[in-house]
């Protein structure tokens, strides 16, 4: 069941050698759920370049392998995906990130926001909304502080269940931002219909070249974003030419490695403290 991964067809199903690997990979992620050491997430600050200030965070997970390395990220989704290991590491992901932001309540602005991936899979889970409050109680964190980041692709085809699961995370003043965003064609459509908080501009808008045609793309999703309230975030900003060309085009909020990679949650107080306005 599912949808395939990024990787297109379901990583267990793979013939040979890959499906092989997956199926070890699978076994082994198993394993470093119920351990420590492996799994841990990194923080990518997000960066309101107008006020000089860090207006979020986003969290990343990395697994360690210990025979195999960093194994990517997408990769590690996909399986959990097709194993039904996403509502763990799903939950571990969650109760890390809001558990780090509360832990920060004392050092940063009282408003920078903890966002959060999220896949189709665990938004599915009819109980997802209740989950999230629970996890919310128990880090002692307020709801407008977590953010939760579902990729364009995951209302591509939205059931009742996604919606009303979404629409319930915003009642209770949880945020929802749409990922990846510009990469579909009927993009704009769910701008429309579905009501969200933030528009994270894709990588590949950012970096593409066809710059005419991006510059105008960028526009019109800046110029929708602002007639409905949505805040934008530009992805993969890189170089300062890219910085200047999308201010130019009105966004404000930017998350690439010219600010900072994903780094440690130690590391990511020491930049948002650094970054913070006297
Ligand atoms: P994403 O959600 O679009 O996350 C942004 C990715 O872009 C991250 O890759 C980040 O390290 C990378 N990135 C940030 N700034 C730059 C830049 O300036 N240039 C370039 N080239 N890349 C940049 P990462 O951490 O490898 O994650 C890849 C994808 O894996 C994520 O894409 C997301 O779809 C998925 N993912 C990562 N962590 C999680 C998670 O905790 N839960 C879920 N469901 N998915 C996750
Ligand atoms: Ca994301
Ligand atoms: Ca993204
Ligand atoms: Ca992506």
């Amino acid at each position: 069941s599912g949808s395939p991964g990024p990787y297109g067809r379901r990583c267990l199903d793979r013939p040979g050698e890959e499906g092989r690997i997956a199926k070890i990979l699978a076994n082994d992620l198993e394993r470093a759920l119920s351990r420590d050491d492996q799994l841990y997430l990194v923080y990518q600050p997000q960066i309101n370049a107008i006020h000089d200030q860090v207006h979020g965070v986003e969290a990343l997970l990395r697994w360690n392998h210990p025979v195999f390395g960093f194994i990517p990220p997408p990769l590690v989704i996909a399986l959990a995906e097709d194993t039904a290991q996403i509502a763990r590491l799903g939950h571990f992901i969650l109760v890390e990130a809001c558990t780090q932001r509360a832990a920060w309540k004392e050092q940063v602005g009282n408003d920078l926001v903890m966002s959060v991936n999220v896949t189709p899979r665990q938004i599915l889970d009819p109980h997802f909304d209740r989950r999230v409050e629970a996890i919310l109680t128990e880090a002692g964190l307020a709801s407008k502080l977590l953010e939760v980041e579902i990729t364009e692709a995951t209302l591509l085809e939205p059931d009742a269940a996604t919606l009303a699961s979404l629409g319930q995370l915003r009642r209770i003043g949880v945020r929802v931002a749409i990922d990846d965003f510009g990469m579909g064609h009927t993009s704009l459509r769910y701008l429309r219909e579905f009501p969200v908080d933030t528009v994270k501009i894709d990588r590949s808008l950012t970096q593409g070249g066809r710059r005419g045609v991006n510059d105008h793309i960028v526009r019109t999703i800046v110029a929708l974003s602002q007639t409905m309230g949505f805040m934008t975030v530009v992805e993969g900003v890189e170089e300062a030419g890219q910085l200047a060309r999308f201010l130019s085009l009105g966004c404000a909020t930017f998350q690439g490695y010219l600010f900072s990679r994903p780094v440690s949650g130690e590391d990511c107080l020491r930049f948002i403290r650094n970054n913070a306005r006297p």
